[in-house]
C-alpha cells in the first residue's frame, strides 16, 4: 500500500492526543528492550492494573537477561503463577538463555533476529524494536485492529489470513518512520483508553471528524470476527491427599496446559463423574493401590475454569491416608506448609484459598 497525504495527519492527531492522555506506566520510562519485552508479554496476559504488580515483582527479581537466564524454570514459573499461559513464561526463560549463549546476554539489534526468539511473534517484535530503537515496524494488536477497523470502516474479518495481512499492511503504511515508537504507542493507547470495545465516547475522540464508523453509526459492529474456535469440555478430579502433615504433588509434563507447573494427583474423565463412580475407575485403583486405609474428608463444589479453547470442570477431593504406600512414579511428598513454594495453576490456588477461608 502506498502512503496517502492523510496517513501521517492521522498519526499527528494520535501523537498529540497521546502526549496529554497517556498513562504513566513504569515500562514507559525505559527504552531497555528487556524491560519492554517483559512488560509486553505480561500485558498479553492481563490488564494493566493487575499486570503492574507482576511486572514490578518480576523485574525486581530478574532485572536483566542474565538473571532470568540463570534462574531455574521452577522459579520463573513461580513468579508467573496466576497469570496463566505458562508457555509464555517458559518461552521468556528459553529466549533469555538463548540470548545469554548467543548474544552475550543482550538483545539482538534487528527485527528479524528479535522475531526469531522463542515466544516472540510479529506484534512483540515490532513493539520491542520500535519502542526501544524507533525502528519502523508497525504493531498490530487487538487495540490497533479496533481503531483501524472503525476509523476506516473496514469490515474484513480480523481473524482470517486475508484480514490479518490487510490490517498489517495498512498499519505499516500509516507508520511515520521517524516516530515509529511514539506512533505505535499512541495507536495502542487510543484503543485501550478511548476507542474501547464497548460504547466508546466518540464525541471526545481526536479522530471523530474523520472516523468512518462514527459517521456511519457502525462503531458497535466493528471490528468483525469470523467465528470462534469451538471449546472443549474436560473433567478434572484432583486429590488433595493428607498424610502426617504432608501432601503429594506432581509436575505436569507433555503437550498440554500448565506444562512445568505442579498439581495434585489427577484423574481426568471424559464426562462428569461423581465420587462412587470415580472411586471404581481403573485410574483410581492404580493411584491408590498399596494404600490400605483411605479416608474421604471432603468434596469441593464444582469449579468451572474457562481457558482459551477449553473449559475445565474440576472437583477436589480431600483424603487422608494412614500410610504413604507406593504412590505412582513422579509424585513428590511435601509438607503442606511448603505448598506455596511450588508454582501451581490458579485453579488449585483458588481451592487452597477456599480451605483457608473455611478455617477462619
Ligand atoms: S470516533 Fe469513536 S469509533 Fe472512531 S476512532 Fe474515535 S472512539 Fe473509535
Amino acid at each position: 500500500m502506498e502512503h496517502t497525504d492523510t496517513d501521517f495527519g492521522l498519526s499527528r492527531l494520535l501523537c498529540e492526543w497521546y502526549d496529554t492522555h497517556k498513562r504513566d506506566l513504569p515500562w514507559r520510562h525505559s527504552r531497555d528492550p528487556y524491560i519492554i519485552w517483559i512488560s509486553e508479554i505480561i500485558l498479553q496476559q492481563t490488564r494493566v492494573a493487575q499486570g503492574l504488580d507482576y511486572f514490578n515483582r518480576f523485574v525486581e527479581r530478574f532485572p536483566d537477561i542474565r538473571s532470568l537466564a540463570e534462574a531455574s524454570e521452577d522459579e520463573v514459573l513461580k513468579y508467573w503463577q496466576g497469570l496463566g499461559y505458562y508457555s509464555r513464561a517458559r518461552n521468556l526463560h528459553a529466549a533469555a538463555r538463548f540470548m545469554e549463549t548467543h548474544y552475550e546476554a543482550r538483545f539482538p539489534q534487528t527485527y528479524q533476529e528479535v522475531r526469531a526468539l522463542k515466544g516472540i511473534g510479529d506484534y512483540t517484535a515490532a513493539a520491542i524494536v520500535s519502542f526501544a530503537w524507533n525502528l519502523p515496524y508497525a504493531v498490530v494488536d487487538g487495540n490497533v485492529y479496533r481503531v483501524l477497523a472503525r476509523f476506516f470502516g473496514i469490515d474484513t474479518p480480523i481473524d482470517t489470513g486475508a484480514g490479518k495481512k490487510y490490517f498489517a499492511e495498512l498499519a505499516q503504511r500509516l507508520l511515520p518512520p521517524k516516530r515509529a515508537g511514539l506512533h505505535n504507542q499512541a495507536m495502542m493507547e487510543l484503543g485501550a483508553l478511548q476507542c474501547v470495545p464497548q460504547t466508546p465516547n466518540c464525541t471526545l475522540c481526536p479522530l471523530a471528524d474523520a472516523c468512518v464508523a462514527y459517521a456511519n453509526e457502525t462503531v458497535s459492529l466493528l471490528p468483525v470476527k469470523q467465528g470462534r474456535t469451538k471449546s472443549r469440555d474436560r473433567f478434572f478430579h484432583y486429590f488433595y491427599i493428607l498424610y502426617k502433615g504432608k501432601t503429594f504433588l506432581q509436575k505436569r509434563v507433555g503437550k498440554d496446559i500448565w506444562k512445568g507447573l505442579y498439581e495434585f494427583p489427577l484423574i481426568e474423565t471424559n464426562e462428569a463423574c461423581e465420587w462412587p463412580e470415580l472411586s471404581r475407575t481403573h485410574e483410581f485403583e492404580r493411584l491408590f493401590s498399596g494404600i490400605s486405609k483411605l479416608t474421604w474428608q471432603s468434596t469441593s463444589p464444582l469449579y468451572k475454569h474457562v481457558l482459551s479453547h477449553q473449559t475445565l470442570y474440576t472437583t477436589f477431593y480431600q483424603l487422608e491416608i494412614n500410610e504413604a504406600g507406593e504412590l505412582p512414579h513422579g509424585f513428590h511428598m511435601i509438607p503442606t506448609e511448603d505448598l506455596d513454594q511450588y508454582a501451581i495453576p490458579r485453579l488449585i490456588q483458588k481451592y487452597l484459598d477456599s480451605l483457608v477461608g473455611n478455617m477462619k
